[in-house]
Order: structure tokens, then C-alpha cells, then sequence
């Protein structure tokens, strides 16, 4: 199923965690989260997929309680709402995509780089904040600080 113009629903449920644990509702979401996906994809996914020019890769989009939970994911994490994505674009730093998401006037809920390794952006249709926030380990646990330019 298509979701956008550059995305597919399956690219928002690929997960090998839960294909080796055997989820299955990881692979079965509601209408209700299909609706959040596509909300996703086409205000912030496809619009800066426009404005890099290259392809996105989606390492974390929909995760079901299940699957949250065994990655260890936040409680209240957007990513079961299938309100958030974390993303790659091969070729790109972090910095780079978050320059670019700027630079694409994307609205936003936030914008999250996540210990040097991906970036998390998140859409919550109404309730948009636009934060730029970094996230890091700190003794082991996750600390978020704004992000600067
Ligand atoms: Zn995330």
C-alpha cells in the first residue's frame, strides 16, 4: 500500500525484531495508525525527501506496544502512535538532515538527533511544537538537551 508520493507502508512497519520474535501486529496496524503513517510521510517525509534529492531510509517508523517494548522504546514514544519515523539518508550526516529540514519549512512536532546515529522527527497533526532536540547517554541514561545551530 501506498502511503505518498516516495513512500510505502511497509518501509513505516519494517522491523527485524519483530519478524524474529514473530509480532505479528507489528505488521497489522489499525486505520487509525495508517492515517498517522500517511500524515507522516506526506507532510514531512516526502517534502524532504524534495529537498535532499536522495532516498530516505527508514530504520524505525510504526512500532506496536509489543515491539516498543522489547527495544526497550519510551512508554509514551510517538512511534506507536505512528506519529514518528527515525531516518538515514545515505551520504548525509545528522546535522546535514536537520539542516535540511529546516531549510524545507517542514512543520513538525520534533526534531530529534539521537546519539550521533539517526535522526527522529515526528508529525502530531494540530499539535505541532517544531523542537530541535539532541539526545544523549548520560551514565546510561537518555538525556535530552535543545539543540543549537
Ligand atoms: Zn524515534
Amino acid at each position: 500500500m501506498r502511503l505518498s508520493e516516495h513512500f510505502m507502508l511497509d518501509e513505516l512497519l519494517e522491523s527485524q525484531t519483530a519478524r524474529r520474535k514473530g509480532i505479528d501486529e507489528q505488521f497489522n496496524p489499525s486505520d487509525e495508525i495508517k492515517l498517522n503513517l500517511q500524515s507522516l510521510c506526506i507532510e514531512v517525509l516526502d517534502p524532504l525527501r524534495k529537498e535532499v534529492g536522495l532516498p530516505i531510509y527508514i530504520s524505525s517508523g510504526y512500532r506496536c506496544k509489543k515491539l516498543n517494548r522489547v527495544i526497550g522504546g519510551a512508554l509514551n514514544s510517538q512511534h506507536i502512535e505512528g506519529k514518528a519515523s527515525d531516518i538515514k539518508v545515505k551520504g548525509m550526516n545528522n546535522f546535514e538532515i536537520i539542516s535540511a529540514i529546516r531549510k524545507a519549512g517542514i512543520d513538525f512536532d520534533q526534531c530529534i538527533e539521537e546519539f550521533e546515529s539517526w535522526v527522529h522527527i515526528s508529525f502530531n497533526r494540530g499539535n505541532n511544537r517544531n523542537q530541535f532536540l539532541k539526545a544523549s547517554l548520560l551514565n546510561g541514561k537518555v538525556v535530552y538537551s535543545p539543540l543549537k545551530f
